[in-house]
């Protein structure tokens, strides 16, 4: 999943960019609202993390831009003040959730888990194509019933792919969503294929088939037909 933090307290935006890296997720982080407004023309984001208090206006007058530019995006506000106000307005304004500084990491986590299953997943726990299902409560991917052991970029590879099944998903859009910011110094796609093939390469051990065909010079499109 990919995840924007607008935050501009430094030791909390990178407590929250560390412990969602740590669990796999590709975090992008702003301290204004004139960052996190270019990094929104930039990405496509799961879901957004958004402080009210910012140096240079309030988190909530961003929810539009957000609204306008992230189609299916979660949004999650985050306020030192436990003010009543700022919550209605901000739900008002399309954010989906709420939380009062100061909280817990597990308690800021479930709240995204719960957002990324109701607006990623519409509401799903598991992610079936075929006889690949994805579990994403427990971030276990099984092939029939057998455990795939998958890195956590190739969890997110696969995860990719299925969200996006019969879709040609060019080489530039994969890495984007695999390595965000990151890919502005990569000048080549070479790295992709590694993942691609040890994925390929598990799935098949375990008797999987391969839905994964390429599209010659443009990328590829996971397929069962
Ligand atoms: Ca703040």
């Amino acid at each position: 999943m990919k995840l924007l933090i607008i935050e501009d307290e430094t030791e909390l935006r990178n407590t929250i960019s560390d412990f969602f890296k740590k669990n796999g997720e590709l975090v992008i982080a702003a301290e204004n609202i004139a960052e996190a407004e270019d990094k929104l023309l930039r990405h496509q984001f799961d879901v957004i993390i958004l402080d009210i208090t910012l140096p240079d206006g309030s988190g909530i007058d961003i929810l539009p831009i957000i609204r306008d530019s992230q189609e299916n995006s979660g949004v999650l506000i985050l306020s030192a003040k436990n003010s009543l106000d700022d919550k209605i307005v901000g739900l008002d304004l399309g954010a989906d959730d709420y939380l009062t500084k100061p909280f817990h990491l597990a308690e800021l986590n479930s709240r995204i888990k719960a957002l990324i299953r109701r607006k990623v997943f519409k509401g799903e726990k598991v992610i079936q194509f075929n006889e690949i299902s994805i579990n994403l409560s427990e971030n276990q991917t099984y092939i029939n019933d057998s455990l795939l052991m998958l890195t956590n970029k190739e969890f997110t590879l696969l995860l990719y792919l299925i969200n996006n099944k019969n879709r040609v998903l060019t080489k530039e859009s994969i890495a984007e969503h695999l390595w965000g910011d990151n890919i502005d110094f990569i000048d080549n796609y070479d790295f992709i294929y590694t993942h691609i093939k040890n994925l390929r390469k598990k799935i098949i051990a375990k008797g999987g088939e391969d839905y994964l065909k390429t599209i010659h010079g443009i990328g590829y499109k996971y397929t069962s037909i």
